[in-house]
């Protein structure tokens, strides 16, 4: 049996809730498998080839989560006591338990950037000098799209200016793109297009994508074999993990191209709620992310009441009375109309 939850409910918190459908099971269930741990896993080893050919890449490895990915691409790219240079509200350090810091004895500089989105300028400041009392500024780290900054996409060329900045400066460029493909969907660009100005790229196959499990990085075969020992270490070595790769291929055939129903659901909620009663949109909303504000309320209440009635959606930490909406593969647009139905009457 099935587990079916008593009320029907309509869940916005996160694009990782949701559950492979019947196809992508039987995809799974049909997989090829062998040790992983060996490179013996012709699935891992297909799904990898896959992602490294669509990011430009001449490697790529498959790993259990995203934050696993970003911190492998930083743990290779640094020594203890190195600086990376990030947005104040990068994943890698808001989200990750501190892992830069303790699993790599590498501190951050952060950067206040508008919607996430750095300036060359704003980098080019970030950096260290030369000289014995510096931290040695490693890595320029970039998120797209941009988790914090309510899901915002960066323009090419601006990617291109950072990159030409880090180059410049001897700094390496991690991208984390664990809604890389919802920049795609957004911007018309290919994953290769934004991964040309990275040293490493992760990407996310458990969000938009739908698939239950993984996330993969990719880069030089020098640096994804460094990784690969890294992985291995954190106790990231799996075996017979075809099982999961599968699901991963199978999202990349049949679950990118969708995407573009996710933003327009976004969308669709965000002018929804932006029109109720003291509710505001702080960020634009250009892909599957919704950040609303409500003036004088407490997006706790709001989520509890929110929640009684079917409809999930977490406060979103950086301003008390805002709560952020998600949009995925397991809401329909009938459910965004549903959403909305419910929370004009709960937010009345
Ligand atoms: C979700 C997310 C991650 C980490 O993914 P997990 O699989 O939850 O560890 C990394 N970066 C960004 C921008 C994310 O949104």
């Amino acid at each position: 049996m099935l587990y079916q939850p008593a009320m029907k409910t309509i869940d916005l918190r996160s694009d990782t809730v949701t559950r492979p459908t019947a196809a992508m099971r039987e995809a799974m269930a049909r997989a090829e498998v062998g040790d992983d741990v060996y490179g013996e896993d012709p699935t891992v080893n297909r799904l990898q080839e896959r992602v490294a050919g669509l990011l430009g890449k001449e490697a790529a490895l498959f790993v259990p989560s995203g934050t696993m990915a970003n911190q492998l691409c930083l743990g290779v790219l640094t020594r203890p006591g190195d600086e990376i240079v990030c947005d104040h509200g990068a994943h890698c350090i808001s989200f990750e338990t501190g892992a830069l810091s303790a699993l790599w004895g590498v501190q951050a500089r952060t950067v206040v950037a508008e919607r996430g989105l750095l300036e060359p300028a704003q980098v080019e400041a970030a950096i260290r000098p030369e000289g014995d009392p510096y931290p040695r500024t490693r890595v320029l780290e970039l998120e797209n799209t941009h988790n914090r900054g309510g899901g915002a996409v960066y323009p090419l060329d601006r990617i291109r200016a950072l990159a030409a900045v880090a180059e410049r400066r001897g700094l390496a460029v991690h991208l984390d793109g664990a809604r890389l493909w919802n920049a795609c969907a957004a911007s018309g660009l290919r994953p290769a297009d934004y991964a040309a100005s990275a040293t490493t790229v992760s990407v996310c196959l458990s969000k938009g994508l739908g698939a239950p499990v993984g996330s993969v990085i990719s880069s030089t075969k020098a640096l994804i074999a460094d990784a690969r020992r890294l992985r291995k270490r954190l106790g990231g070595g799996m075996r017979q993990v075809g099982i999961l790769a599968a699901a991963g291929l199978y999202a990349l055939d049949h679950h990118v191209e969708r995407l573009g129903e996710d933003h327009a659901n976004a969308r669709r909620l965000a002018e929804g709620l932006g029109a109720l009663r003291g509710a505001s949109l702080p960020l634009p909303v250009e892909t599957n992310l919704v950040f609303v504000a409500f003036e004088g309320r407490s997006a706790a209440d709001l989520s509890r009441r929110l929640a009684a009635e079917g409809v999930l959606a977490n406060p979103e930490g950086s301003r008390p009375d805002m709560l952020r909406f998600v949009t995925h593969l397991d809401v329909s647009r009938a459910d965004v109309d549903e959403a909305l139905r419910i929370a004009a009457r709960v937010l009345a």
